[in-house]
Order: structure tokens, then sequence, then C-alpha cells
């Protein structure tokens, strides 16, 4: 919930191979510096739809390319990225890195990646041993073992947002919710391969075709690992993933933390959650020493250990099966990834075709050995005055919350003096991060995609559960600084504004003040604000679970939200489907707040001249342009209705709607009632 992009732009379901990101050309323009007054359709009122006012021409002569399910500004922004990095890595690869360097991995990794003809040739064999070991399991005991040795530190409840493990369950590893200075274990539901819940529980016709579909790729992909009677083995895997869906929180319960916080010790699981063998389960997951874990859904871990007590053995090993090929689909035989993609990409984003395989290279190389890749591309692409300025700009917008929280009537004084001393403490990150993750316990070897991606993700988890107990680093980044993405750390009072991001369109030291606060400052406002909504006000300073606000000022604030939240649902992309306005709640509300704040900084930023005109356009109108410009988009449908369904962002026309509640944007366009978007004054949600 925490990054400013929707996740669901970075991964379709699956944490080692992704689809969506391409390199096709879009026709965004950049000619000048500032707003692209070519993208705005001046045909549109302001104040009928300002979404389609500043982004109507882009989106009218803009074709999603085939290889991706949807394209917008951020995506374009990444292709330079992935562009980047890949010459990065071509370069490293070029160089004959030495043995055992990170170098040496990088290449290693992306050219075993890159070997197709290697992948066919080995055909379905480095899945064999795996394969072997699940067939060998003979009781619900060595289940439990098996199951514990697929957990994988693959979920993240608060910085990144993801809530999603095809595994049974997923490792978060990360600042205590009750001893911030020390690392914790939390434990997340798992083991749908589909994204959510709603995809198994959801009516409509949509959603039962989906799930019809979803049945006959199980059995398309067991009957190419060559099992017997796929077709009644994937009805039969679909019924547990319905049964375990059932036992699932949704994911606006996932986002209320107060329900996270549930402590279970190692005894905890065994009396509260009866079914599955723990001991064997922690046991296969090398945590046996482990005291107590975080359980974020304890219904679910009830429900889905019952299950495994109650659901047949070999429906478990199917699944399992089923789980591992899907997996790793993408780096198997041709045969295998089209059939992984027929699914993931076409049936449930609409994207027609794969990313070339080159990107997809990249992405693995990203997703494995991120950091060693990052700090050559902070080198390359991120320049101490580029820094320098950035800075600068994000001081300047905390300077402008300083003023918004000493200005609120509503908030009572000691409440406002735990927040200033929040933003005082509050790490900002800017471009790259001061140390690298370490890599030495990754081995990566030449022509072993399979491998690598297996022991690379594993790697990972001995990384991870070995931070248990040690105390926390406050400056570990959560992006990488190849990542077009912000992030806020909420648990260590700390945001993330990676090299990538901080560029145009986002970022040009060459335009306006009033178009990069309105692109890139709504972007810093709107992290920094993380800082102070519903979740931000269950951290204090020091990142710890405290509520520092007095109750009035709690009761305020919801009162405001639920506004929104109220302003939210009312939006619908589709006859049959509408904006939960619960589930985006925090991303809406930090919204509101970033272009507050942004607004502020800009004006401030004139220091009483006047602004210039550009275009024919005043300051506030280039500042409000700029930041409608970020939400240009045009996803497809099943891509679209995807992230209403299991995204906490909402869909870029609705966020670039917040304007309807900032009292500036009337004067500016001149917005009067009766106008589609107007709202009367009363009826503009104002939280900061
Ligand atoms: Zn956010």
């Amino acid at each position: 919930m925490k990054s400013f992009f929707s996740y669901l732009r970075l991964v379709v379901a699956c944490a080692v191979v992704c689809n969506l990101v391409s390199s096709a050309q879009d026709s965004w323009a950049q000619e000048a510096h500032g707003i692209a007054v070519t993208n705005m359709d001046r045909s549109v009122k302001a104040g009928d739809d300002f979404y389609r006012y500043a982004n109507g021409e882009w989106i009218k002569r803009t074709e999603i390319p085939a290889d991706r399910a949807a394209i917008d500004v951020w995506s374009k922004l990444s292709d330079l990225s992935n562009q980047r990095t890949a010459d990065l890595i071509a370069e490293i690869a070029k160089s004959n890195p030495p043995a055992g360097s990170e170098s040496r991995k990088v290449a290693d990794l992306y050219n075993s990646y890159m070997d197709e003809a290697g992948i066919e040739a080995k055909g379905l064999s480095p899945l064999r041993p795996h394969l072997d070991a699940i067939a060998a399991i003979h009781d619900k005991r060595e289940l439990a073992r098996v199951l514990g040795e697929t957990l994988r530190a693959d979920v993240d409840a608060l910085n990144n947002t993801n809530y999603h493990t095809p595994n049974l369950f997923g490792l978060w590893v990360a600042p205590g919710f009750n001893d911030s200075d020390h690392y914790a274990g939390y434990l997340m539901q798992g083991g749908l391969q589909l994204p959510d819940r709603e995809y198994y529980l959801g009516g409509g016709d949509h959603m039962r075709a989906i799930r019809e579909q979803y049945q006959a790729h199980i059995a398309a992909m067991l009957k190419l690992e060559g099992f017997s009677d796929p077709e009644a083995r994937a009805s039969r895997i679909v019924e547990l993933e319905h049964a375990i869906a059932q036992t699932h929180r949704t994911l606006s319960e996932n986002e209320d933390i107060h329900k996270a916080n549930n402590t279970w010790t190692q005894s905890d699981f065994r009396a509260k959650a009866p079914g599955l063998d723990w001991d064997e389960y922690f046991r296969g997951a090398g945590m046996s020493q482990v005291e107590s874990f975080i359980v974020w859904q304890p219904e679910a871990f009830t429900g889905e250990s019952a299950l495994v007590a109650s659901t047949p053995l070999e429906t478990w090993k199917d699944w399992l099966a089923f789980h591992l090929i899907d997996a790793y689909g993408g780096v198997l035989p041709k045969a295998v990834a089209e059939q992984r993609f027929a699914f993931f990409g076409k049936v449930l984003s609409g994207t027609a075709q794969q990313r070339p395989r080159w990107q997809r290279g990249v992405f693995v190389v990203d997703g494995l050995l991120g950091d060693a890749v990052g700090q050559v591309y902070a080198q390359h692409y991120f320049s101490p005055e580029a820094k320098a300025q950035a800075e600068t700009m994000v001081a300047n917008m905390i300077v402008a919350f300083r003023k918004r929280i000493e200005a609120l009537s509503w908030m009572n004084p000691a409440t406002k003096a735990e927040a200033q001393t929040k933003l005082s403490t509050l790490y900002v990150g800017i471009g790259y991060p001061e140390t690298w993750h370490d890599y030495s316990n990754f081995e990566v070897k030449a022509g072993d995609i399979f491998g690598n991606i297996w022991r690379g993700d594993l790697a990972d988890y001995q990384r991870q559960i070995a931070r248990l107990g040690k105390p926390v680093d406050k400056k570990e980044w959560s992006m990488t600084p190849q990542t077009v993405n912000a992030v806020n750390l909420p648990l260590q009072n700390a945001l993330n504004f990676p090299a990538a991001i901080l560029q145009p369109p986002f970022y040009d030291p060459k335009a306006p003040a009033a178009f990069n606060y309105g692109a890139v400052g709504t972007i810093i406002g709107h992290e920094i604000s993380h800082t102070f909504d519903t979740e931000g006000s269950a951290f204090d300073s020091k990142g710890r679970v405290r509520n520092w606000w007095t109750p009035e000022d709690l009761k305020h604030f919801e009162t405001a939200t639920t506004q929104l939240a109220a302003q939210y649902d009312t939006y619908k992309p589709f006859p049959d489907l509408s904006l939960n306005g619960k589930q985006t709640l925090a991303e809406n509300i930090a919204d509101v707040a970033g272009i507050s704040a942004a607004l502020d900084g800009y004006r401030a930023s004139l220091a009483g001249k006047p602004a210039p005109v550009q275009d024919g356009f005043s300051g506030d109108q280039q500042f409000f342009i700029a930041f409608a410009e970020n939400w240009g988009e045009k996803p497809r449908e099943a891509a679209l209705r995807q992230q209403v369904m299991t995204d906490s962002h909402s869909p870029g026309e609705y966020r670039s709607a917040t304007v309807r509640n900032i009292d500036a944007w009337y004067g500016a366009f001149d917005v009067k009632a009766g106008e589609k978007m107007y709202l009367a004054p009363e009826e503009r949600v104002k939280i900061w």
C-alpha cells in the first residue's frame, strides 16, 4: 500500500516471471520542458473531466502494445530504466568479470535466462527431482515438512505491499510491531495461484469465465508434466484453492494492522491452528529455533491448517506439483512457458503477447541481484547534482508539511508534537541506498536458469531468516535505484525515492517549478503523508505500534476519511464494477495530502514572485495539469478489472480526480456548479 504505483504493474501473480513491462515505444510527447500540451484535449471542459482534459489527445493516439496489459507515463520511464539496465548488464557480461564476483553472477544469471536453446534441450529435467520429491511424500507429516520447505520471503505487508504468495504461507521479515529495533518474522496467508480470494469467491460472468479457464490451465500444465487424468486433478486443485480462499482475509481487512498484530509462539500454532504438523513445518522452513511470529491473519492459519488435515494427501501433492510448474513455467521449455502466458498474460491481464525475452531477463536479474545492478546504475544515471536538487525539493516539501500540521485546527497539540517529531526523524533516501545488499550466499551457475532462480529465492529467504532478532538498519532500502517508484517504510519511519523516478516526465530540472511540484512534488507529498495516514497514525516516530493520536483527533480523521471512501465508492469503471473506497482509502488520502502539500511547496518556491505563464497556462494550471498527467494511462479491460479488485491504488483516472477536493483547482480552471466534477465546498474532503 505504501508504494506509489500499483505493484501489479510489476508482477503478475508470480515472483519470478513477469509479463508486463515492455520496450514498445509509446507516443508520450516530451518535446518541451514542462506540461505536455499536445497530450491535452482542450475540447473537454476541465470541470467535467479533468483526466481527459489533461490526457485526452494522448489517450486517443496511443495504442496499447500487444505485449503489455497497460501503458502509461510510468511504463515509458520504466522502459527507459529497463533499457539502461539491459545495456549495463550487456557491458558487465562483455567485460568477462572474475569468477565469484557479483558482476560474474549478473552476467551468468542473465545469460542463463537468455539461453532458450539450452532450456529447450533440458526439457523438464530441472523439474524432475522436485517432482520426484513431491511424489515420494507418504503421509501428512512429510507433507508438512515439504510445505515448510516451500516457505519463501515473498510477501511484504507494509512496504511494497504484496499480500500474495502461491505457497501455503509467506514470510516477511521487518522491524517488529512491538519492538521496532529488532527484526521480526511476519507470517501471512497464501496458497492461491490466482491473485486474490475474490477470484475464487466473486460472482459475475467475468469471474466465472476466469475460473473455468483457470481449471483448464491447471489441467494443461499437469498434462505437460505427464500426469495421468489431469482434468480430475485440476478439478480437485481448484476445489482445494476455493476452500483456502474462504479462509482468507479480504484486501481491505489485510490493511488493518491492528487486526494483524498477533504474536504466536510455536506452541500457539499447535493449539490455535491444529491440522498441520507445525513442528515439521517449521523444521522444513529452517525455523525450528524461532520462538514466535506475528501472524497477520490468524483465522486463515487456522483454516488452512485444518484443510491440510481434511483434504486427501494426493490432492495436496497435485497442488504442490502444479504450483511448482506454474512458478517456474517461464524458464521451462516453450510449450510450458506459452501455456503459462496464455493464462496469466492473456486471460488475467488481457495481454496479447509476451514481452521480449531480454526484458524478462532484466526483470529476473533485478529481482535476484537488484542491488548488484543498482549500484552500477546509480553511478551511471544519478549525478551528485541531481541528488542535491532532489534533496532540496524533498526538504521544501517537509517544510510545507510541517506548516500544514502546525496550522491544523482540529489536531490536539500533543498529537501535533508527535507528528512533528515523526517529520524530524524521518529518513528520506534519495537516489540510492547507503549500503548495498550482499549476495555472497547466492551461487549462480552458467547455463542453469532453473537452478539459479531456485537458489536465488532460497538465498534471499536465508538472508531474511538470518536477520530475525537482529538490530534494525533504519536506513535500509526496500527498492532498487533502477525502480520507477517510491515507497514509505512505516516501521522504519523512512522514505525511498529511487534514482529512476527522479527524471522526466516526473522531474525535470529545466522545467518550471509549477510542473515539478505538480508532477514529482505530489509524489513526494504522497509518500510523506503516509507517515500520517490511517496506518501512519498507528506507528510513532520510532516506528513502534503506538496510537499517538487522541480519540478526538482520530474521530475527526475517521469522519473526513469516511467521506473520501464514499467519494471513491461512487466511481464505476464498468457497469458491474465500482471502486472500493475502503480498499483504496489510504492511497487516496495520500493523494489528497500530497497534492495539498505540493501546492504549498510550489507557492513557497515562488517567494512572492508571479508564476511564469507557459503555453498560456498560469502557474496553478500547470501544477494541476502536471499532476493529472502523472495519471494518463490506457489499461486493457482485464488488467483494469484486476487492479480494481486487488489493488490498494485507484486507477489513474480516479487518482487524477483528487483535484475535486482542492479549492485552488476550482479557481485555476473556473470550475462551476453543474460541471460534472464539481463538489460543493462542504463536500470537498480536507484532511491535512
Ligand atoms: Zn502510496
